[in-house]
């Protein structure tokens, strides 16, 4: 495979050719934020957070759809890109009922913990939370779409891994939710194989297991590149 070099914060690096910009900025050690990204899963760009600035672009780039390219310049911190992923995060947070105290995965969400990162301290925009419903006809888990930030992370899982494609995607704006089956309740979704890998992805308190205590609610997304891992090299007990 060809190599490209490109510079990354002033510093000249080389990359596989075709390589995500966001592979190789991680491959430097530095620190993105990130939340519709997960390893294991394609990239989407949809929550644009890992967004760069490209000398001689005028448009910021998410860098996890973007691949490199022979002397491409980039930089991963500026003041302005720190206020637009603020921005990002705070417009997340308005969406939806993100009322971290009385949330399940208060400590272990990835949309919490960005937000501290950030310093996002407040919320500039007015409140939306519309009232959407919960769905808790799962044997296994709970979907509350009130704390959902439409990463589609377990639409991805369910499809690419799982292989059900029991989740998706529907409606537009504020009242765009994930549904499981034909819009149904989630427990009566015949493709769903209550495999719980949705759940391990989730980013936020939109899904979680049920009768699970808030200590036991520690999701585990490294489980995916073990998965994916063992298919390539079929080998499916470790010791
Ligand atoms: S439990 Fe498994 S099959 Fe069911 S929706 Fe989640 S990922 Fe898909
Ligand atoms: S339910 Fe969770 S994983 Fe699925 S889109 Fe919403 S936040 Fe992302």
């Amino acid at each position: 495979m060809s190599v490209v070099t490109l510079t990354i914060n002033d510093k000249l690096v080389s990359a596989q050719a075709g390589q995500s910009l966001l592979s190789a900025i991680k491959d430097q050690g530095i620190d993105i934020p990130t939340l519709c990204c997960l390893e294991g899963l394609t990239d989407w760009g949809g929550c644009r957070l890992c967004m760069v600035e490209v000398v001689g672009s005028p448009r910021l780039v998410a860098s996890c759809v973007t691949p490199v390219a022979e002397g491409m310049v980039i930089q991963t911190e500026s003041q302005r890109l720190t206020a637009y992923r603020k921005m990002i995060v705070e417009l997340l947070l308005s969406e939806r009922n993100h009322i971290c105290a009385s949330c399940v995965m208060n400590g272990g969400c990835e949309l919490q913990s960005v937000a501290a990162k950030l310093g996002v301290d407040h919320v500039r925009y007015d409140y939306l939370c519309p009232d959407l419903p919960m769905d808790a006809s799962h044997e296994r888990n709970v979907m509350d779409p009130n704390r959902c930030i439409l990463c589609t992370r377990c639409v991805r899982v369910c499809d690419q891994v799982e292989g059900a494609h029991t989740l998706d995607v529907m409606g537009r704006g504020i009242q765009q939710r994930v549904i499981a089956g034909l819009n149904q309740a989630w427990g009566t979704s015949r493709s769903c194989t209550k495999c719980g890998k949705c759940v391990q992805v989730c980013p936020t308190g939109a899904l979680f297991k049920k009768g699970a205590t808030a200590a036991e609610m520690e999701k585990q997304h490294d489980f995916l590149i073990w998965i994916l891992d063992g298919r390539e090299k079929k080998i499916w007990r470790w010791s």
